[in-house]
This record gives C-alpha cells, structure tokens and sequence, in this order.
C-alpha cells in the first residue's frame, strides 16, 4: 500500500489538464445529474451518504467502489447500480472510461484518502474527500496539486460548513452580535471501541485528533472566521490500555487568533463531548450538539436573556447540502467552500497541535 502510494504521488506529473471544463459542460447538461462513485462501503458510506444521493437535487449515485464482492452485490442491487458500475480497488483506474462518474467520493480509512483521490484526478474525476483529508500536509499538497493538475475539482467532507446551525453561529460569531470574540470553547470526543482501524496509526494516521478532534478544530476556525497564528498542546494517553497501542486518547490544544480570539479545544478518545460555544463581551452563543448528524440545538445570550434559536427545516439537510456544493462549485466555475485548501490548513494545524504536544512549547503558525 506505501509503495502504490508512493508511486501515485510520483506519478502524478503525467497527468493531463482536461476535466475540469468537460465536467463544467457535462455537469450543466439540462436534466442530467452528476454522478457519484462512491470509494469504500463502510458505515459512513452506506448510512449516511449513499442514502441521502436520492434527495440531491444535483447529484445521483452512478457507481461504487469495494474491495469486497459481497458488499458491491448487495449495494448494486440496492442502488440500481448495474455491474458494469461496480469496481474492486484493482479495477478503479477503469472509471477513465466511464462517462457516467463525474466525481468519487472517498469514503476510506484515512491513509487511503491521498492515493484515491489522486487516481481520480488522474482518471479525469472531480474529488469529494472525506476528513481528515490526508494523515500529513504533505499528501495534502499532493492531492491539491494533483487535481490543479488535472484541472478537476477537490471538496473535503465537512459537512457542518453546510448545516443551518453552524452557519448561523458561524454568522453571529462573525457579525458584533457578541461583540468582538474572545474565547471559543470547542469540545468533540467520544468512547472509541476497540480493533478498528481509527485506532491502528498507519491506517488513521493519528488518534482522536485526526477522526474527531478535527471537528473541534474546524469549527473553532470558522466561528473564529479567520486563521490561527498560534498554537499549544497538551496529550495525555494512557498506553497501558490496548486501545493506545499506536494512536493518542486525548489530546487538548489552544488556539490564538489574530483579531484577539482564544480557542481551547478538546478532542479526546474516552469521553463524550459535542459541543461548542462562542463568547464575546456583549453575550455568547453555545450550540449542543454541535455537529452531529442530527438535532443540532443553538442557544443565544444577550442583553440578560438566554433564548433557543429556532430555525425553519431547510429543504437541504447538511449532507444533501455537502453533495450537491460540489456540482453547484463546477457549474459556476467556482471553488467549493470547503476546498483542499480548507482541508490542508488542518492538516498543517494538525501538525502542529502533535508538534507543541511533543515538545511542550507553543508552536507559530504561518499562513
Ligand atoms: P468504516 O470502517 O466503517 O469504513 C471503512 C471502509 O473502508 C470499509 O468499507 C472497509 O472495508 C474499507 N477498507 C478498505 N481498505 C481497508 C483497510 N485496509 N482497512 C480497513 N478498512 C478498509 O469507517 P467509516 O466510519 O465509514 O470512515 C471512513 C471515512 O469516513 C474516514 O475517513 C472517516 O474519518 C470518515 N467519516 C466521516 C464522517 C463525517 O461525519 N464526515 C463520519 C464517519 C466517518
């Protein structure tokens, strides 16, 4: 698998310029949705995002993509998708010849995600790439250079950027409705089981940081709405249990904005949290859960009084949101909101937070 890797990535000059203009094309054919491959048939895959396909307006699932026979038989049959849209992971540089893809979507443990993503560029195809992007910045930059390369579009999977909730806090936090900020508070974790890849290094790339620390992360950036200059980290893991063999438990870190912010964030393996909250000197705002899948709930504090923010059910859930931005992005010729870079910027901060946990100092930030 490291060697492939390495060879996608040093394969990557070899790619020609052509997708991004047919996909424009393709994609604004009156009538016609853009199609899907989905890459790795695993929980969030077949429950969250190959269900939600039929209620795009935008966007159809056409193909997937699995190692296991049995599971591309019974989601074939499922979706309606004939075995000539059906690949192994030998047979998935051969989406090239099917017009019907116009993106995949990778769905896979996360050091898989730089070599799929590339071999799809490479075989002409618009990227949607789940978090974390990669497990380094420098596969990262691979993947941001493979598509510019191959003039096809990339998208990370942050589905928060596109749930009503978090925009509106996003929203509030970003206008004087508080105030000017001053500390963001973001929480993400959960009780990790036991022998799954997550907790595997060189499948995950890192611990809870890397799968859901993140979220914590990237909320704490777009609340803040600008990047961090600063960092500090603190680990704390106990590696007498199986779980730690390889990744971390919990690890917390402080962000120091330009504009004044701090943010202190949790991201951690043996607990449970999801939630953020936002505080400036005119109220606060504190949204519980924060970006889960469902039941986002937002409360607001001003002039003395706390009040629920109740906002209509818009006609695009997060996830139909998220998979429709990508064909909406190619239309207009425009870079998806959550694009490679917005996924690199993590990956770098990422970085950094494992960095100042290492060495026990407070690590600058460059842009
Ligand atoms: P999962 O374990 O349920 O699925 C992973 C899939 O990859 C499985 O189908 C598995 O068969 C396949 N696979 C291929 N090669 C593998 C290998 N060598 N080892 C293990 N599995 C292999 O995981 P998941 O929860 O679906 O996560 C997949 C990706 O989606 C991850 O990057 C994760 O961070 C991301 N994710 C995102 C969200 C979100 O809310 N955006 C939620 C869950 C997961």
């Amino acid at each position: 698998m490291a060697a492939n890797r390495r060879h996608v990535l040093a394969g990557m000059g070899a790619t020609l310029a052509a997708g991004a203009l047919i996909g424009r094309a393709r994609a604004a054919e009156p009538g016609r949705k853009f199609g899907y491959a989905i890459v790795g048939l695993g929980s969030y895959a077949t429950n969250q995002i190959m269900p939600r396909l039929k209620d795009c307006e935008h966007a159809r699932l056409v193909a997937l993509v699995s190692g296991t026979p049995e599971k591309l038989q019974r989601y074939g049959e499922e979706y309606d998708i004939p075995a000539t849209h059906r690949y192994s992971y030998a047979d998935y540089d051969r989406i090239r010849d099917n017009p019907d893809i116009d993106a995949v979507y990778v769905v896979l443990p996360n050091s898989m995600h730089a070599e799929y993503s590339i071999r799809a560029a490479q075989a002409g195809k618009h990227v949607m790439c789940e978090k974390p992007m990669a497990i380094s910045a420098a596969e990262a930059e691979a993947m941001i250079a493979a598509c510019r390369q191959a003039g096809t579009k990339l998208m990370i999977g942050y589905r928060s950027q596109f749930e009503v909730h978090n925009l509106h806090a996003m929203e509030l936090a970003r206008s004087d409705a508080l105030g000017q900020v001053r500390i963001i508070t973001s929480e993400h974790g959960f009780d990790a089981q036991p022998n799954q890849w997550r907790l595997d290094k060189p499948l995950s790339g890192g611990g809870s940081l890397m799968d859901i620390g993140i979220y914590s992360l990237n909320a704490a950036r777009y609340l803040a709405g600008e990047e961090p200059v600063e960092v500090t980290a603190m680990e704390l893991t106990d590696r007498s249990d199986p779980r730690f063999a390889t990744v971390e438990d919990r690890i917390n870190f402080q962000l120091r904005f330009p504009g004044g912010a701090l943010a202190s964030c949790v991201s951690s393996y043996t607990s449970n949290h999801n939630t953020y909250r936002v505080h400036g000197p005119e109220g606060w705002l504190r949204a519980e859960p924060a970006t889960s899948y469902t039941d986002h709930q937002l409360w607001v504090h001003r002039e003395g009084r706390t009040e629920q923010v109740r906002l209509p059910t818009p006609a695009k859930n997060q996830f139909v949101a998220q998979l429709d931005h990508l064909p909406e992005s190619i239309m207009a010729g425009t870079e998806p909101r959550s694009n490679g870079m917005e996924g690199l910027r993590d990956m770098r901060i990422i970085e950094a937070i494992y960095q100042s946990a290492r060495e026990g100092r407070a690590i600058r930030l460059t842009a």
